[in-house]
């Protein structure tokens, strides 16, 4: 902790200072994560097997489990300089508002267009399909955030971008949804009649609104019958925490130049991807026992799946297309109440942050929705910054803690990612100010419904 220096409202670095390289926490990681595995034959996932749905580089990264440092391409890096780096936040009117002792910081990914950190990703995904020389990309988007990143990276390159947008969101939330077709993407409501598999799901379930698990399908298969195109993902690969070490690297930055060393660092986890991408530098110098930090992962109690899920390989999506990751789970037909933070809705867990939470170098809490919007109320009237739902996730946990040094007198420090921003997320925002807002937790029951459908086979006991 620095004495002499005065800490200013935010810590920003210069150009010049950005991270060149993504760090890959797995390089040190003792007990690597699982490999995933092809459903048929439950053999690891060859490079060959993944290149016919993914592109190159992307495969190669996401295989590599042993080079710490990839450098980041130019064209990336001057995409990055539109919107980064992002700034590091010293919340002093949170602190003073909460009359804590602790020191807070926020990392803010939500300064640009997409309002989130997935556009990190996005053009890293973008930039080596096209440098493939591939047409265009193909997804899924349920509210939209990743679907907007997306659209924002292919206008930028010059490629093809379609999107499958869950059917009741395409209706109910629009302006995402011409957000996307403002920079150019082909957005169509999943189910549809334009694939196989969406015409199969309509003649059975007429009228359904669809759900993520089908529009991953739809998109899985438009990739495989169009010729020069590849499907991209939003988060829990190994490749998007790579992208996403970018908001680590940048926060270590920023802390080193005051001196400052982090006691504890919240994010909140859907997939993992800001999470894992913040903690990542942190977690390499724990990992080599250089330091210790505390690492919290926060996430919805409809949706708990480090707390309440377990460790075993299952599907990465509802429709079974998709190869089988070992996270931690509440299985792929688990579906998690409504809940308002959509980010955060997914049954499993990045297998790099499944295995660091496994080996217990990293916790996680599970939270309940009224409470979560309670903080997200809080920082918005303090600290200015409306925040999206699922980022208020680590707000709640950084008021926490910061409560917890209170009684205690200890003068922490608590860093925690703001993901994003809510203003497309105003109708979650209105049940809340209405006092309508629930909160559902899954019983036993429900859980053991999504644990009945994990694929057994031997070495999958959980
Ligand atoms: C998608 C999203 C998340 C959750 O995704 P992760 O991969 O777990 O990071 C969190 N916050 C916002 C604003 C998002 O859009």
């Amino acid at each position: 902790m620095s004495l002499n220096k005065e800490i200013p409202y935010k810590i920003y670095l210069e150009e010049k200072e950005m991270p060149k390289q993504w760090y890959n926490v797995r390089a040190d990681m003792k007990t690597k994560p699982a490999p995933l595995l092809n459903p048929g034959t439950l053999k690891p996932m060859t490079a060959e097997e993944l290149e016919g749905v993914f592109c190159q580089e992307l495969v190669k990264q996401e295989l590599d489990d042993t080079t710490a440092y990839f450098d980041i391409p130019d064209e990336i890096l001057k995409f990055y300089k539109m919107y980064r780096p992002s700034p590091l936040v010293r919340a002093y009117c949170l602190e003073e508002k909460l009359q804590t002792p602790a020191k807070i910081y926020y990392k803010f990914e939500g300064n640009n267009t997409s309002g989130s950190h997935k556009l990190n990703s996005a053009i890293a995904q973008a930039y080596y399909a096209k440098n493939q020389g591939l047409k265009g990309v193909t997804t899924e988007t349920g509210a939209g955030q990743w679907g907007t990143a997306l659209s924002m990276a292919c206008a930028y390159l010059g490629l093809d971008c379609q999107v499958y947008m869950v059917k009741v969101s395409y209706e109910q939330k629009p302006f995402r949804r011409e957000v996307m077709r403002t920079y150019g993407a082909k957005v169509t409501p999943s189910p549809s009649d334009t694939t196989q598999v969406g015409r199969k799901i309509l003649e059975e379930n007429p009228g359904t609104t669809g759900s993520l698990g089908c529009a991953i399908s739809e998109a899985v298969e438009a990739a495989l019958n169009q010729e020069g195109y590849r499907y991209v993902l939003g988060s829990v690969l190994n490749q998007v925490l790579l992208h996403q070490s970018i908001i680590g690297l940048e926060t270590k930055a920023a802390l080193d130049k005051y001196d400052i060393t982090p006691d504890i660092i919240i994010g909140c986890a859907g997939g993992g991807s800001n999470l894992g991408g913040l903690i990542s530098p942190f977690m390499g110098e724990k990992l080599r026992g250089e330091k210790d930090y505390r690492f919290i992962a926060v996430e919805p109690a409809s949706c708990p799946s480090l707390t309440n899920g377990v460790f075993a390989y299952d599907f990465c999506d509802t429709g079974m297309v998709c190869p089988m990751a070992k996270m931690y789970t509440l299985g792929h037909a688990f579906i998690p109440s409504a809940n308002h933070a959509g980010g955060l809705r997914y049954h499993g867990m990045s297998s790099v942050l499944s295995q660091l939470y496994h080996d217990k170098m990293m916790e996680a809490v599970a939270v309940e929705q009224t409470s979560v919007f309670e903080a997200a109320e809080m920082f918005a009237r303090v600290e200015g910054i409306l925040p999206a739902p699922e980022s208020s996730h680590a707000i709640r946990v950084a008021i926490d803690e910061a409560m917890k040094c209170k009684e205690t007198g200890e003068e922490k420090t608590i860093v925690f990612g703001l993901t994003g921003t809510g203003y497309f997320d105003m109708v979650a925002y209105e049940k809340y100010n209405n006092g309508e807002m629930s909160d559902y937790i899954p019983t036993r029951e429900d859980l053991q419904r999504g644990f009945d459908k994990i694929p057994k086979f031997p070495g999958n006991e959980f």
